[in-house]
């Protein structure tokens, strides 16, 4: 990136009422057929206009195909069964009602690429592309066939490969794993999560970049972070071995967070997508909150690494409020790239 404070955000955008029911969260389609499938490429073409009328520099899809950030990708797959479900705790959280393994996992043809070289065809724009990483992917599954989280895990991180490269053949600039299990499992993620993302990322003719959030705010996740205590050290636990791992980018969580964004100074040397925008509110930031954000980042990142971000999707948020985030986002990386135009 040749812009200073490139801004982006981390993924899903609403959906338009005509698609998907509003300031819902996995919300069932409203169109079914080729109706649906033309409704979901007419979806993202709003969703870049969206943002290239706020000024975002690098743009993404949205997440408009997409009912589920997970569960939308492993429906194109092999050896799941999405009849037969399980209920499972999803990252030590919730319940929900998950698909089943039920035999060897693989990746018949592209699932995202059709989408990709569409939205390529739109603009000239840096494009970040977001997968669900092989660790998030385990952990909204019954695994009834390897009878193992790693062995499993494994499998995903190679079908994503396939996937990711055919994604950059199609003009993708930067492909993003979500990993919100990165902030639950520190002891997996240590032993083989990370290995199992640069085994995604091999060979990758791109940037990467993961990211890793306290979730959506759906009331499972804002309970969750009460429990948490005044400091969120869990980036900690993991953050010395992402530093030395191939991920180009870091997707994190910053603003209204209690994450001590010192903790920023354990990955020095990546670039760092900081969320400057809150998603579980319907708050609309001031550029001055922002920037003040972005200052803060500043002092443990070097500025021609740092990425202003929000914190996650903004799937589940009214649209209006949407467009004043990211208009919010880009005025606040404004005020902070002339500061340090200036010096
Ligand atoms: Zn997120």
């Amino acid at each position: 990136m040749t812009t200073l404070l490139p801004t982006s955000t981390a993924g899903s955008l609403p959906k338009p009422s005509w698609l998907a029911q509003p300031e819902t969260l996995w919300s069932p389609w409203k169109l079914q057929g080729d109706e649906l499938t033309s409704g979901k490429r007419d979806a993202l073409a709003l969703a870049l206009q969206q943002q290239q009328q706020a000024g975002i520099d690098i743009v993404s899809d949205g997440e408009q195909s997409r009912q589920h950030f997970v569960t939308s990708f492993i429906e194109h797959l092999n050896g799941v069964d999405f009849v037969n479900r399980k209920t499972v705790r999803i990252r030590n959280r919730y319940d929900a009602s998950v698909p089943t393994v039920v035999g060897p996992v693989s990746r018949q043809k592209p699932v995202f690429v059709e989408d990709a070289t569409f939205l390529r065809r739109q603009t000239t724009q840096p494009i970040k592309w977001a997968l669900p990483g092989p660790m998030t992917m385990i952990d909204t599954l019954y695994d009834g066939y390897y009878q193992s989280r790693e062995k499993l895990a494994w499998e995903f991180a190679k079908i994503l490969n396939q996937e990711a490269k055919e994604l950059v053949a199609a003009g993708v600039d930067i492909i993003q794993f979500d990993e919100p299990a990165f902030n639950v499992f520190f002891d997996e993620v240590n032993d083989w999560g990370i290995a199992c993302l640069e085994r995604a990322i091999e060979g990758l003719n791109c940037e990467t970049a993961v990211h890793i959030c306290y979730g959506y705010g759906i009331k499972a996740n804002t309970d969750w972070k009460q429990t948490l205590g005044s400091e969120w050290r869990q980036y900690e636990q993991i953050f010395p071995k992402l530093q030395q791992s191939n991920i180009d980018i870091i997707s994190l969580e910053c603003h209204n967070s209690r994450v001590p964004l010192e903790l920023l100074a354990l990955i020095r040397g990546k670039k760092v997508m900081v969320g400057a925008i809150d998603v579980a509110t319907d708050t609309i930031e001031t550029p001055d909150e922002v920037a003040a954000t972005l200052r803060k980042a500043l002092q443990y990142v070097d500025a021609d690494k740092l990425y202003p971000c929000t914190n996650c999707g903004m799937a589940p948020l009214a649209r209006h409020i949407a467009n004043g985030k990211l208009q919010a986002l880009t005025a606040g990386a404004a005020i902070v790239r002339q500061e340090l135009q200036r010096r």
